[in-house]
């Protein structure tokens, strides 16, 4: 029988994580899958990893993954998608803000061909209005200036494991936006509607100042707009000048003493701010070649449960080593069997 991974990365999710995965888990009966649901804990400090081993007592399909610290939400993803060993890997929040009813509508579409599913928001009943301006400009935003579809997108997807791979294998860039990278790859990809829930428990672990920097992180990893945005303005800046200094040029030729002590203060300013401001652009993406350049791993495991250390052959789909994040590539985990030892 074929497997199917979900993959959950939770911070501070230990009041909901035991219901979230009890209904997701419920929604997957009777499809004629097998299942493992891996928790990826990324740096909790309310004992969620205590909370996902407790569930993996009760059920031995559910699996954690502990990150040394919390390294984000995307880093979490990426070692969700790097423990995972099904045949298809369903991401999902902890919330359930995700209806885990949909997953069988979206293993259907991935069974008709589909090499990734994207769940799309169609509406946000229960968000706020300031919630909802916020998404709204992330994906202005996005799409202005990172050429990324994003209207609606999210990171509740289904994807095939040739997909994973390349996302696990090949995409290893550091700093991630999962969105954008599932969209990247290609292959067959369809997209289903859903509404967006209410949170199950706990509260949203997304600041302002955490949304900007994922903007960021998807405008300069998948689109040079920026730099050539500091480019027009340089010309346009060029024109004006020449235009200026060409009439000042000239009313001193026909002498009458250029004046206007205010107006050369004013464009110094002005044309300085560009230039900081370009600079800054300029510096932003330095800053990501020189962060890719020292190739430090994405995040680091401290400890996991449900899975353990295999020396033989590897598990059902084995693809890349299951944390090569952890010290000389680490030990291949491999899902531990029915009885959990
Ligand atoms: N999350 C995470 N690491 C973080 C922040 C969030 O793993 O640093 C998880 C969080 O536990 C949840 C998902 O990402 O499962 C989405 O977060 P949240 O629901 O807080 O975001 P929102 O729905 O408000 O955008
Ligand atoms: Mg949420």
């Amino acid at each position: 029988m074929q497997l199917l991974s979900i993959v959950i990365p939770a911070k501070n999710e230990a009041a909901g994580i035991g219901g979230t995965v009890r209904t997701v888990l419920a929604a997957l009966e009777g499809l004629d899958l097998d299942v493992e649901l891996i928790v990826v804990d990324d740096g909790s400090t309310d004992g969620t990893f205590d909370a996902v081993a407790a569930l993996h007592r009760e059920d031995p399909r559910v699996r954690c993954v502990a990150l040394s610290r919390n390294f984000g939400k995307e880093a979490a993803l990426l070692a969700g998608l790097r423990a995972a060993s099904g045949h298809a890997v369903v991401t999902m929040d902890a919330d359930l803000q995700h209806p885990p009813a949909l997953i069988p509508t979206m293993v259907a579409r991935w069974r008709a061909g589909a090499k990734v599913v994207h769940a799309v928001k169609e509406e946000r009943p229960d968000e706020s209005f300031s919630t909802r301006l916020r998404a709204r400009l992330f994906n202005y935003l996005l799409e202005k200036l990172g050429d990324i579809e994003a209207e609606g997108c999210s990171d509740f997807k289904l994807l095939d494991a040739e997909v994973v791979a390349v996302l696990g294998s090949r995409m290893l860039e550091r700093r991630r936006f999962y969105r954008g990278l599932a969209t990247w790859v290609g292959f067959p990809q369809v997209q289903v509607g859903f509404t967006v829930g209410k949170r199950g428990a706990g509260e949203s672990k997304f600041s302002l100042r955490m949304l900007v920097s994922l903007a960021a992180t998807a405008i300069i990893s998948f689109s040079a707009t920026p730099l050539r945005i500091v480019t027009i303005f340089g010309a346009l800046t060029l024109l004006l000048g020449l235009g200026v200094g060409g009439e000042a040029l000239w009313s001193w030729f026909q002498g009458e003493a250029v004046s206007g002590y205010a107006t050369i203060i004013i464009t110094l300013l002005i044309v300085g701010s560009f230039i900081m401001i370009s600079l800054g652009v300029i510096g932003e993406y330095i800053g990501r070649i020189y962060e890719e350049i020292k190739d430090r791993p994405s995040y680091l495991v401290k400890a996991v449960s449900g899975f353990q250390a295999a020396s033989g052959p590897e598990g059902p789909r084995a693809r890349t080593p299951a944390f090569p994040a952890t010290p000389a590539a680490g030990p291949r985990l491999q899902p531990q069997d029915e009885t959990g030892k």
